[in-house]
């Protein structure tokens, strides 16, 4: 994370410095951790295994306006008593589903403790700065994983969805809600698991960009091969954390938006323009590579698989690997 600030000085600087949407994938290994800002209020979407807390140090972020946990496992909350600790938070959405594991009753104490308001993940509306974010019901009586809280951001044109630890069952049930638009960016559910993917679900949501928030050398096997290559196949562009470290998007309310990642080049910043997301006419992939950086990623990312590109190959896409610069 150690480039982090100097991207964030980066688009400061840039010409589409006006008011703007921020999303930070979090690179916290296995697990999820995503924090969003716009108009100087901040809001976080699961806090990783740990560790959360330096990486708001460093952004000199100390008020939370809303914490929202998408489902009771460490790698979404093992961070949080430390987070609920460490930083004032206003308020903090769960499921309202309780768990047995000691890391979810540190959590419930620390919520407790830290006097944030507590808001249950009902259908509802909240609003952070400029931007709505939409909370997604999980279905009643289910598992852990499709209880997960989901989340559809909106800013201007601009939107991003979360979905937790999302399986199929809890998919389904979302897509006949008739919730599930068309989306920008798009966190893919279960860390790139089969069964966080659906051929529905990604017909519904048709992102441009694809993020799956992922450990390298973990043991389940994520992100499934298949999974990458269904969301690429739908014309999305394919982030990992494993592989690109922090994911960092700024997005305009036309719609626009940049990204780039803690392990880019400089200038490795891909800019995504604005497309008529419900139009009937299927939309082209507007993704325009400023510089090939990410093949330098996957040639030095070990969960990649990959063992070294030529230096006169700029890009070149590994087996297996998520990142799509064409060549
Ligand atoms: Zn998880």
């Amino acid at each position: 994370m150690g480039k982090a600030l100097g991207l964030i000085l980066w688009f400061l600087t840039s010409p589409l410095a006006a008011q703007q949407l921020e999303i930070h994938f979090l690179n916290v290994g296995q697990g999820d951790a995503a924090i969003v800002q716009e108009g100087g209020h901040t809001a976080i979407i699961d806090v990783g295994p740990s560790g959360i807390s330096a990486y708001l140090t460093t952004f000199h972020i100390d008020t939370i306006d809303l914490v929202v946990a998408s489902h009771p496992h460490a790698d979404h909350i093992g961070g949080m008593p430390e987070l609920l600790r460490s930083h004032v938070v206003r308020f903090y959405l769960d499921n309202g589903i309780p768990h047995t594991t000691a890391i979810y009753r540190r959590t419930v104490d620390a919520v407790r403790a830290s006097g944030a308001q507590y808001l249950n993940a009902t259908s509802r509306t909240i609003t952070l700065g400029a931007a709505q974010l939409h909370v997604l019901a999980p279905p009643p009586n289910t598992t852990i994983n499709n209880g997960s809280v989901g989340i559809l951001m909106e800013y201007g044109q601009f939107r991003a969805l979360f979905t937790g630890d999302s399986e199929q069952d809890e998919l389904r049930y979302w897509l006949t809600s008739g919730a599930i638009r068309h989306v920008n960016v798009l966190k893919v559910a279960h860390h790139g698991s089969p069964n966080g993917t659906s051929a529905n679900w990604i017909a519904a949501t048709k992102p441009q960009a694809a993020v799956i928030s992922v450990g390298a050398g973990n043991s389940y096997g994520h992100p499934s091969s298949f999974v990458i290559a269904a969301w690429e196949n739908a014309g999305a562009r394919v982030y990992r954390t494993d592989c690109d470290g922090t994911v960092f998007v700024v997005a305009n309310e036309d719609g626009s938006f940049v990204i780039t990642t803690d392990r880019a080049e400089p200038n490795g910043v891909v800019r995504f323009r604005p497309f008529a997301q419900d139009s009937a006419v299927s939309p082209a992939t507007p993704v325009e590579a400023v510089a090939p950086a990410c093949c330098r990623v996957c040639s030095a990312g070990k969960a990649c698989g990959n063992s070294r590109i030529a230096r006169d190959r700029q890009c070149h896409k590994p087996a297996g690997c998520a990142c799509n610069a064409t060549p």
